[in-house]
């Protein structure tokens, strides 16, 4: 089964490229992090505060989550612009550093790609932890300013305020216990600070094609 893991820091354009990347190599495209998402919007809609591991937990085993390309599904609900709210980025780090909800996400992400017969990855632990055996893993970065200039070009909002939230959820993800956000020990670095998109999809489809010779 073909495993395309792409991890990395937020705004590095992991998602422009996975999408990219699937649509290159033919293979269907998740985004995990549109699952954490899902379960920070429940926990607001639902007044629980994000440090309650067990509530959010339990949240996180029973909310039905449907990713699919750009789309999520919240218990059916079309969500999938509500998940970009600053009000859910705020907190979802928070959320993702509670075990009972990385186990529920990971079953569901391992199913997800089972039964679509492989996919293009991307998140902050595929490589480490979700998929280990993955065909190629990337770890994909660009220097902060970067990626707060390309957020920001994205999103909007003013480059200091969104260099500091890209910072500061950067840091809950790399020092929480349960796999943090780290490269695998055998992942490809991907520095795209000065490349454009075409340029770091086609590094990564060449790795992929790589390994199927
Ligand atoms: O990729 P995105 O910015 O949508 O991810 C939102 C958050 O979800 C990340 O900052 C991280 O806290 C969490 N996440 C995670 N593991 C993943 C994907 C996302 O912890 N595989």
């Amino acid at each position: 089964m073909a495993v395309i893991a792409i991890d990395g820091p937020a705004g590095a354009g992991k998602s422009t490229v996975a999408k990219l990347v699937a649509e290159a190599s033919g293979l269907p495209y998740l985004d995990t992090g549109a699952m954490y998402r899902c379960v920070a919007l429940q926990t607001m809609r639902d007044s629980v505060e994000p440090s309650d591991q067990l509530q959010v937990g339990t949240i996180a085993e029973n909310v039905i989550i449907s990713v699919d390309g750009s789309r999520s599904l919240l218990n059916g609900e079309d969500v999938s612009d509500l998940i970009r709210s600053s009000e859910v980025a705020a907190i979802v780090s928070l959320i993702a550093a509670h075990t009972p909800v990385r186990t529920a996400m990971r079953h569901q992400q391992q199913r997800w790609i089972e039964s679509h017969g492989g996919g293009v990855v991307e998140g902050r632990d595929i490589g480490t932890v979700v998929f280990p055996d993955a065909s190629v893993k990337i770890f994909l970065t660009a220097s902060p300013e970067e990626r707060a200039v390309r957020r920001v070009g994205q999103s909007g909002g003013d480059v200091v305020t969104v260099a500091a939230n890209i910072e500061q959820r950067d840091r809950i993800d790399s020092e929480r216990t349960d796999s943090p956000l780290r490269p695998a020990s055998d992942a490809i670095i991907v520095d795209s600070t000065g490349l454009d998109i075409s340029q770091v999809v086609s590094i990564i489809v060449g790795h992929y094609e790589s390994t199927k010779r």
